[in-house]
Parts: C-alpha cells; sequence; structure tokens
C-alpha cells in the first residue's frame, strides 16, 4: 500500500509521524513556547508538542518534571519520559481518530 504522506516531506521540526486510520497523521516536534505570567515575565517551557494534522487534536508533554527532594523540589529536565509520553498518545490517538486528509486538488 502506498500512501501519500510515505512519501511526503516531513514538515520542518516533526521528530516521529503516525498515520491515522482515516489517513492523515499525527506529527511530533520539540518545541519550546512561551507562556505569559501574573508577574509580566513569562516563562518559556520546553515541550513535545503532538498534533493531529486531520482534527487538530494536540496534547503537550513538558520536559520538566518535578523531584520531591527532602526541603525543596526540583526540575529535572526528562526528555526521554516526555517523548515516550507522546508516541503513546500518538499512536493511541493515530488508531482511533477517523479525519480525512482535505483534498488538495
Ligand atoms: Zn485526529
Amino acid at each position: 500500500m502506498t500512501t501519500q504522506t510515505e512519501t511526503a516531506t516531513w514538515p520542518e521540526g516533526v521528530i516521529a509521524r503516525y498515520l491515522t486510520v482515516g489517513g492523515d497523521t499525527v506529527d511530533l516536534a520539540h518545541m519550546d513556547r512561551y507562556y505569559p505570567t501574573e508577574d509580566g515575565i513569562g516563562e518559556t517551557r520546553n515541550l513535545t508538542f503532538a498534533t493531529c494534522v486531520g482534527c487538530h487534536a494536540a496534547e503537550e508533554f513538558s520536559h520538566w518534571r518535578v523531584v520531591k527532594r527532602m526541603t525543596f523540589d526540583d526540575e529535572v529536565r526528562d526528555l526521554g519520559a516526555a517523548d515516550t509520553a507522546a508516541r503513546a498518545w500518538a499512536q493511541a490517538h493515530a488508531e482511533k481518530c477517523r479525519a480525512m486528509p482535505k483534498p488538495t486538488a
């Protein structure tokens, strides 16, 4: 079976791609996204971002997780855990999403 998505070039930054049952894709990418905060300074969060091209469902997986210490909470960057969670979400979504690609012609 040959589909258009197998031969098409991946968008820049996409690290993994899952073919949905509807024939579209769920794309995974790393990104740094800015979030405004109440103090006006804002913060940038490092994410693995999963988005379905077909139905626009999306999920963010932070690269940072909180580690409880004796006297304080620490944050460590855990890219592997974020990617693993994102891949699981993408796989599960791709298995059930029936949104179809919009015809280009
Ligand atoms: Zn979808």
